[in-house]
Parts: C-alpha cells; structure tokens; sequence
C-alpha cells in the first residue's frame, strides 16, 4: 500500500489491522459515538467508559480498511487510562501528523501514522476514529462523518 514507507511501521499497521485490539463492543460503556467516512466506507463505533476525567476502558467495533481500523486499534492502546486532557493533546498532534507529516512531541506507537499525509485519500481513514473519540467525549450523538474534513 505505501512504497516508501517504513518496513516496521507498515508491519504494525498491518499486524493491528489483521487483529485489531479491544475489538469489542462494551455493555458498560458510559458514552459511545459512531463514525462514518464515506470516501473509503469505513464505519466504526466506539465505547468509553469514563470515571470521572480519566478513560478507564476503551473500545471499538465496525469495518473498514486497513488503515481505519490499525487507527482505532492504536487509539484504544493509548487511550486507556489517560485523562480528557492527554487525549485532545494527542488527538491535535495525531491531526498534524497525518495532514502534514509534522511530528510535535512524543506520539508514541501512533508514529506509523506519520506517511499518511503523502496519500490525501487516507488521512480521513486515519482520523476517523480520533474523530469519534472526541465526539464520544464531548457528548454527541450525532454520528462523526469525515466529509468536511480538510484533509
Ligand atoms: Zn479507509
């Protein structure tokens, strides 16, 4: 899928793609929210459970590419246990890195997700379930869908 991407990067994406982590839904969860990227067709539903200001268990359920669904599992990883806070700093990097390549800070294993912004088509299939997470913290319950993504 990506020439020039590295080998390892390429190989975490597609061992997160093949098995997706907390892949699941969750009878418990205390805020959901849905995405929907209609470029691509990936659909996802994601499950927070919440105690207080701190993500105690995540999860997500839906299909898609490779891509989205690599995505939401690396997102479940790092998004357990963190705060409201840690999330929306790293969904602002997470957004900078795949719509322009630029690192800033630690982002951790979500660096495979830095060649993306060479392939416009992919970077909704990336975002989409940040997209979601955000929703799901906020409250909406309106579905996310990626079409007014600048990309
Ligand atoms: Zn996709």
């Amino acid at each position: 899928m990506f020439d020039d991407i590295n080998d390892l990067y390429q190989q975490v994406i597609l061992d997160h793609c093949k098995k997706p982590r907390n892949f699941h839904e969750m009878a418990q969860a205390t805020c959901s929210a849905q995405g929907h990227n209609p470029l691509c067709g990936d659909q996802l539903k994601l499950f927070l459970s919440l105690e207080g200001d701190k993500i105690s268990d995540v999860s997500f359920v839906g299909s898609g590419c490779c891509i989205s669904k690599a995505s939401a599992s690396l997102l479940t990883e790092f998004a357990k246990g963190k705060t409201r806070a840690d999330v929306e700093t790293m969904f602002e990097r997470v957004h900078e890195m795949v719509t322009t390549g630029k690192v800033l800070g630690d982002v951790g294993k979500l660096a495979v997700f830095a060649g993306v912004h060479k392939y416009p088509a992919r970077v909704k299939c990336a975002i989409l379930s940040w997209h979601a997470l955000m929703a799901a913290l906020k409250g909406d319950q309106k579905p996310v869908t990626t079409e007014n993504e600048q990309a």
